[in-house]
């Protein structure tokens, strides 16, 4: 149901922060509605379909969310690359990335960020090869995946700043707030992990069958062979 802003009986209690940052006021509000009354033409789709509106805004909105996190990435290991090699920061008398924790840093984020972006692009094939709905698995993988990833990410650029790193000095605190909150917003990892761990745990009693079939046909082959099978041990 669409309601305009200024409808009577509709208040805007609070606007919410985002980890104590100022969100407004392209962010979230308490809102109160309260008898308030708007045209039936204000309906989007129909009555009780509410649910689908909402599922089908999700997937692309999930990918979404994926594909700017792997923008966030790539910008926080933008900011941790200037750090390290910057030549007035010398601790023990060597650069930032001359000291091999960090050029660890570099290239796991770079393995990471590739990676995640990998994962990105498989959920956008497939929802090019059917649509949201037919990519449930590849969004759902996004949409874990990426936003740890990107937190990892950030969060060692942060590391490689020090202090500088949490203040407000840096683009790098606010980033890991602000993509902190997509493990919570459409749908928290966990509630995905649950659906994915399920989808994938149907194949267990097929799995089973093979495995206890290789076991079967290798020791059918040892004994065609006149093989007898030996301890492992
Ligand atoms: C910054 C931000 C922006 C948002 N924007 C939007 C928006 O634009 N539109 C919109 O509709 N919503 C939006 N949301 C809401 C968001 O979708 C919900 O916050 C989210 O689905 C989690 O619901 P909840 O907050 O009620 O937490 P709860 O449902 O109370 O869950 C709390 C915690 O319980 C655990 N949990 C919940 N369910 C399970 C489960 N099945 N198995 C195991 N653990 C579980 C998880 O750890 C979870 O984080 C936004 C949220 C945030 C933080």
């Amino acid at each position: 149901m669409l309601v305009a802003a200024g409808t009577p009986g509709v208040t805007v209690q609070r606007v919410l922060s985002v980890y104590g940052y100022d969100d407004a006021p392209h962010g979230h509000a308490q809102i109160k509605f309260e008898n308030v009354r708007v045209p039936a033409s204000n309906m989007v789709l129909g009555e009780g379909r509410g649910f689908e509106i909402i599922q089908g805004r999700l997937g692309p909105g999930r990918i979404h969310h994926a594909m700017r996190s792997i923008g966030a990435a790539e910008k926080a290991m933008d900011w941790m690359l200037a750090r390290v090699n910057d030549e007035t920061k010398k601790p023990f008398g060597k650069k930032l990335n001359e000291h091999g924790v960090i050029l660890e840093w570099i290239a796991k984020s770079r393995l990471e960020i590739d990676a995640a972006r990998l994962i990105v692009l498989n959920a956008a094939l497939k929802i090019d090869e059917s649509n949201a709905k037919g990519a449930l698995k590849e969004i759902a993988e996004a949409k874990v995946m990426v936003p740890s990833m990107a937190l990892t990410v950030i969060d060692r650029a942060v590391q490689s700043y020090g202090g500088a790193g949490v203040c407000q000095d840096t683009p790098l605190a606010n980033m890991w707030a602000q993509i902190r909150t997509l493990r919570i917003a459409d749908g928290p990892d966990e509630v995905h992990l649950q659906q994915m761990g399920m989808n994938e745990n149907k194949r267990g009693k097929e799995v089973t069958a093979k495995l206890n079939w290789q076991k079967e046909e290798g020791l059918r082959l040892l004994r065609e062979s006149g093989v007898a099978q030996k301890s492992r041990l």
